[in-house]
């Protein structure tokens, strides 16, 4: 997993710490001053790093700890909690319209899983939570890609919704919901165009889209490996698109997955679902305090 090489060095940091009967002011500092460099050092953001440990350390360094009769561990659960707020806290649920169908607009770079977590969360909502759910392939500048989520329906056997490269996708947004609406799917999933770059064209029209349509949810999907630019990419939709949630994909890479930890604490925007591999039931919706215990062990 992406966070591999963080969860061995936190995991060797308060090692150190965890059986100590008594827990010194000494002994804290000398255990955040490891985790920020294992933080640091998988990439997490320097200014979330710095915030993080500020919080770790009042904290730790006070009576909860003090008063208790295992501080070591009680520091421990501090370090868990705190880097479970930094990735969001309580997990946030997917939003259901009032009136169906739940509109979700995907928005992302080419590249990043857009279209492969376009259907692995059709397949989600419809596994797990017993939805009928309807594909829209608006990204009308690649065949390529109508075809992939074409395929992509075929497997799950899912319905996709598209008409082609000559329409607009503001219509083809619409006129999928009218057709949702008559067939009863309760979610309507649309796969936009990504670009390798972020450029206002792209901008623009996803802009449009979202005026016309009005979805109930903006996921933007990032690619974990990508480092801080996942960071900057995630800040430049959510100031043009008001995003509202995030999905991370490909965290089972082995590249340093850290910078995916700041998302969160950047853009103030929630980490819905992580994507685990190629696989189409490789989607997991993204529980932060589950996966600070997986990182810390
Ligand atoms: P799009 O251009 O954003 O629509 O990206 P695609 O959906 O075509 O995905 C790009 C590549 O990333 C494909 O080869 C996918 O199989 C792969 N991919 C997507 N999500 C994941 C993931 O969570 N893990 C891994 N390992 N690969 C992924």
């Amino acid at each position: 997993m992406a966070f591999e090489g963080l969860s061995d060095r936190l995991q060797n940091t308060i090692k150190k710490i965890t059986g100590k009967g008594k827990v010194s002011e000494q002994d804290v500092k000398e255990m955040t001053r490891e985790v920020r460099l294992a933080l640091l050092e998988a990439d997490v953001n320097f200014k979330v790093v710095k915030d993080l440990i500020k919080r770790i350390k009042e904290r730790a360094i006070g009576q909860e700890v003090l008063e208790s009769l295992t501080p070591g561990q009680q520091v421990i659960k501090v370090v868990k909690e705190e880097l479970a707020e930094l990735m969001g806290g309580e997990q946030s649920k997917i939003a259901v319209a009032n009136k169906p169908p739940t509109v979700i607009m995907m928005v992302g770079l080419q590249g990043a899983g857009k279209t492969t977590t376009t259907g692995k969360l059709a397949n989600l909502l419809r596994k797990k939570h017993n939805r009928k759910p309807m594909l829209v392939a608006a990204d009308v500048y690649r065949p390529a890609a109508i075809n992939q989520l074409e395929t992509l329906g075929n497997q799950l056997d899912l319905p996709v919704f598209s008409l082609g490269t000559e329409a607009n996708p503001v219509d083809i947004a619409n006129q999928a919901i009218e057709k949702a609406k008559e067939e009863h799917h309760d979610y309507v999933i649309i796969d936009t165009a990504g670009r390798l770059h972020i450029d206002e064209n792209l901008m623009g029209e996803l802009q449009e889209i979202k005026q016309s349509v009005n979805p109930d949810e903006v996921f933007l999907v990032v690619d974990s490996m990508t480092g801080q630019d996942a960071v900057n990419v995630a800040e430049s939709f959510d100031e043009q698109l008001d995003v509202t949630g995030v999905v991370l994909t490909k965290l089972d890479g082995d590249t340093r997955g850290g910078a995916a930890l700041s998302i969160r604490a950047v853009t103030g925007k929630p980490i819905k679902f992580a994507g685990m591999g190629e696989k189409l039931d490789q989607l997991e919706a993204f529980h932060p305090d589950r996966m600070a215990s997986r990182i810390l062990g």
